[in-house]
């Protein structure tokens, strides 16, 4: 990896888009940002110099179902409808149908300025005899895509609160917490030193007792994993363990758990506004998935204390119905909008919506994946999305209005090029040569 120095009109630093200044980077790092009197080798002109989107929870395999399972000829489905539609696509799914649908997902991805991905994998075997093939398919997936990524290994041994695995599920299961750290272990073997690591995962409290949920834990803590989890994405979740605790699975979490800021719980739609003041006051941090949120019918968030502090949010694709990390920045917001009938839900200390929203999109996803990414600063990873400031969607935008422009009124289109670890791709794929530093 050779070193550079790039420059664009606009570079995004301190959240705002600040004029003349270049980035060097080195060995696939930013080694320096400013005002350097560098000569730079790579122009960008009339673009704005970003930091690639981290998007941090993804099904990529659910990109198969897009534009299935949305004919409801007994006038409604809901989640669980497609929940059995997902059962069906895992049943046709062998290695490399799995491998296809994981790179054509995190090719997607990467022209809509994705460079890193969070993926939550749970789908992990070709049979039912817990080959784990499927862990070697995701990890070369993302490689010979060319994305970042953070395999967030699930641990999935129920079928239910108190029920056995049945049918798709086999394809998931993990037998205890011994063989999933047995797993993880070869599993890091197999992946590549710079741009790919782990982190831990319990799927869900549908998906594993308490008992193993404190012991996964408290064993991610002690390796400095960062760990995830869904969370009261639906109300049946939310009800059935409330049969089997007599508590919320927040409340339950909580208790089981010794949350921090390495622990992230992905949607949190129905968490009480009680749940949620004493997750974050743990330090706990949120995904949220506006886009397959909303397409699953599963509701908005109605904690409203988790957009307080935007710092503490990220964003997943989730299904991958749609990627594209602009709309859920939008709808992030624009969910919050509606429900309280008032503007201005996600914002930074000064009011802005615009860095407040990119921020979580970018540093927020970050610092859920242990990533040292989501920002242009010396010692983060090399990973840009180049924006075009003269795309038609964009005009009449100014420096201190074109992230808001952007965000509202744009989408992927409005995208020039990606790097990932210095290694540059235009928007539409090709590979981009590193211009000889002489
Ligand atoms: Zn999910």
């Amino acid at each position: 990896l050779s070193k550079e120095v790039i420059e664009a009109d606009f570079t995004f630093v301190n959240g705002q888009l600040v004029p003349g200044v270049q980035v060097a980077i080195a060995g696939g790092m930013i080694e320096d940002v400013g005002r350097l009197g560098l000569r730079p080798n790579r122009r960008f002109d009339r673009c704005a110099l970003l930091p690639g989107f981290v998007n941090a929870h993804s099904h990529a395999f659910q990109r198969g179902l897009r534009g299935q399972g949305e004919t409801f000829p007994s006038g409604g489905g809901s989640f669980w409808t497609w929940r059995e539609a997902m059962y069906g696509l895992v049943e046709s799914l062998d290695a490399d149908g799995f491998y296809e649908l994981t790179r054509t997902a995190y090719r997607e991805m990467r022209r809509a300025g994705i460079t890193t991905v969070g993926e939550f994998h749970y789908l992990h075997h070709a049979d039912a005899g817990r080959d784990y093939a499927l862990d070697r398919a995701v990890v070369a997936a993302a490689r010979d895509a060319g994305i970042r990524q953070v395999v967030l290994s699930a641990y999935y041994r129920a079928g239910g609160f108190g029920l056995s695995l049945e049918g798709a599920q086999r394809r998931f299961e993990t037998a205890s917490p011994e063989e999933y750290w047995q797993q993880i272990d070869r599993l890091a073997s197999e992946i590549q030193g710079q741009a790919q690591s782990i982190g831990a995962v319990v799927h869900s409290l549908r998906a594993a007792s308490l008992e193993d949920l404190t012991a996964i834990h408290a064993e991610a803590r002690r390796r400095g994993l960062v760990f995830h989890i869904h969370v009261e994405e639906q109300r049946a979740e939310v009800e059935a363990c409330l049969e089997a605790y007599g508590t919320t699975p927040m409340a339950a979490i909580l208790e089981a758990a010794e949350v921090d800021a390495s622990f992230t719980a992905v949607h949190c739609t129905h968490t009480t506004a009680a749940d949620m003041r004493q997750y974050l006051a743990a330090g706990g941090r949120v995904c949220v998935c506006p886009t397959t949120e909303a397409n699953l019918g599963d509701g908005l968030p109605e904690a409203a204390s988790m957009f307080e502090q935007p710092s503490t949010l990220c964003l997943g694709t989730d299904s991958n119905v749609r990627i594209a990390p602009v709309e859920e920045m939008r709808w992030l917001e624009y969910g919050q909008r509606l429900r309280h009938e008032a503007r201005g839900m996600v914002a930074g200390d000064d009011g802005a919506v615009a860095p407040a929203l990119f921020d979580v999109a970018t540093a927020g996803g970050a610092a859920s994946l242990g990533v040292a990414g989501g920002r242009i600063e010396a010692a983060r990873v090399a990973d840009f999305v180049v924006l075009d400031l003269d795309h038609p969607l964009l005009s009449g935008a100014r420096e201190d209005t074109v992230l808001a422009a952007w965000i509202t009124g744009g989408d992927e289109r409005c995208i020039v090029a990606t790097a990932v670890a210095g290694v540059w791709e235009s928007a539409t794929g090709q590979l981009v040569q590193t211009p000889d530093p002489g």
